[in-house]
């Protein structure tokens, strides 16, 4: 039964909503603040959740700008995005500024290059009508993306409208949406973990059929480029994207140009160093040929432009900080060395722990907590440190000193003599170990016992369910208290 009185009230907030639609994107004069506006909506939004039976005919939160824009509906991109080529080596550079130099033979001034880190997130194409936003589109092929306005539209990096007093009648902002690497950290926490990297939880979070879900993902907007430019004064990409940015659209602090292809690899290594530092993902260096003119004299060779080239991190390993160095204890009491890093995506894998193997490992390497790292992961296996980068002018932290006590139970820590390894003394009362015995004897004993993981272990051993081994058998008894538990 549908509550007749509610959906008057549902209908009243829609045309208010579409009421100030008109206002600030047709008449460009809002009637309310935008704090006011955003509440209005949320509260429409949140009522229409309630209450699914509620059909509203034009619901205004499904039209932008006085067009309709259903999500993922199939999106022609004016200007077909691009894919670029990838240069592996400074050799790869060399060649590609040779075969510019042989495109343009009667160019004889030194090439000009911007250069900007590659956000490894998503790219998307905003199409702005007049200075407002029109239709937001996921890149899809690079000729066809799909529709994702209204998702776009709870970006809070990403503007409305542009502030410019004179916008051009129409321009496609291309840019990169992504999620930040502490921001993915949070996230995993409160979604157990269901994103491998900060790239997927983008993606995820932005191929949402609800808005509101998309508009609680902390995702973040960096332009890296545009469409063709038909009335643009500018003569070349770098005071472009400077424009974009008076214009309220975010634009890479990385950004600069440079003359010469030993400054490019002088650039790469440098922000190959800071990759750890730099709040966001990246896989790489974008170079482009900072001349606009050149760069549509050259035009483009297949799917990817000839005045551009994406210059790419080796993969498997990189540089960060070790932050700390932690022991765990295994079910045989073993003391194993894990080093806390300051998180850095290696190949796709978000990386915040690596092995230490055992503490001659660290005094061999000489690791220190605070040492800036390298740090290698191959295939599945768990990633380790190389080597420390040592460097003069730093004071480092006093040498690693193993435990002498376990961390968790408090008792002596004993050098196994035949063997490199340390042990926790407290056989039978140091719960990682308890705990380690349990999970290796459901795993051994191949226990068919549906949702029984290393986590639920944890779980259930915190809350005394399961203490020894027999109190597995007896979890069934325990039904009605587990299935209280929080997540089950
Ligand atoms: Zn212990």
């Amino acid at each position: 039964v549908i509550d007749q009185n509610l959906k008057k009230k549902l209908e009243k907030i829609s045309s208010e909503i579409s009421y100030h639609n008109d206002l600030y994107y047709n008449k460009d004069n809002p009637g309310i603040a935008d704090a006011d506006y955003d509440r209005l909506v949320s509260e429409f939004k949140e009522l229409l959740k309630n209450n699914p039976g509620i059909i509203i005919k034009n619901n205004p939160l499904n039209i932008i700008g006085g067009v309709a824009s259903e999500l993922f509906t199939k999106f022609n991109h004016p200007t077909p995005m691009l894919s670029l080529d990838n240069a592996m080596n400074v050799n790869d550079l060399v060649n590609f500024e040779k075969k510019i130099n042989n495109f343009l033979k009667d160019y004889d001034d030194q090439i000009e290059y911007s250069i900007e880190p590659k956000i490894d997130g998503l790219s998307i194409n905003l199409i702005y009508i007049k200075g407002k936003l029109n239709i937001g589109a996921t890149r899809g092929n690079g000729q066809i993306g799909e529709v994702i306005t209204s998702n776009v539209l709870t970006i809070k990096d990403i503007p409305k409208k542009l502030k410019t007093k004179s916008p051009p009648d129409k321009i496609e902002i291309r840019g990169e949406v992504f999620i930040a690497k502490s921001d993915f950290q949070e996230l995993n926490n409160t979604n157990s973990g269901q994103f491998a990297n900060p790239r997927n939880a983008a993606a995820g979070s932005l191929r949402q059929l609800d808005s509101s879900i998309t508009a609680k993902r902390p995702l973040k907007f960096i332009s890296h480029g545009f469409g063709n430019l038909e009335s643009s004064t500018n003569k070349t990409y770098y005071s472009q994207m400077k424009e974009f940015k008076k214009w309220g659209i975010p634009i890479s602090p990385y950004l600069k140009t440079c003359s010469s292809i030993k400054s490019l690899e002088e650039f790469y290594n440098d922000i190959n160093k800071e990759r750890s530092n730099i709040p966001y993902d990246i896989d790489g260096l974008v170079y482009k040929i900072n001349d606009l003119n050149l760069q549509r004299r050259l035009g483009s060779a297949g799917k990817a432009p000839r005045w551009a080239i994406a210059h790419k991190f080796e993969s498997e390993s990189a540089e960060t900080i070790l932050e700390k160095i932690d022991v765990q204890i295994g079910r045989t009491g073993s003391v194993t060395p894990v080093a806390r890093l300051r998180p850095l995506n290696i190949g796709g894998v978000l990386v915040s722990n690596a092995t230490l193997h055992n503490f001659d490992e660290i005094e061999k390497k000489d690791i220190r907590e605070g040492d800036r790292v390298i740090v290698e992961r191959a295939g599945d296996v768990i990633p380790h440190i190389i080597e420390v980068i040592k460097s003069k002018n730093k004071k480092r932290s006093n040498s690693y000193k193993a435990p002498k006590k376990c961390p968790i139970c408090g008792s002596k820590i004993v050098v196994d003599d035949e063997e490199v390894v340390i042990r926790c003394s407290g056989t039978y009362k140091c719960e990682a170990q308890i705990v380690g015995r349990l999970k290796h004897y459901v795993s051994r004993n191949a226990l068919d016992i549906e949702g029984l993981g290393d986590k639920q272990i944890n779980l259930f051993f915190r809350k005394g369910f399961i203490k020894k081994y027999s109190d597995i058998y007896l979890l069934k008894d325990k039904s009605r208290e587990i299935a209280n538990l929080e997540g089950w």
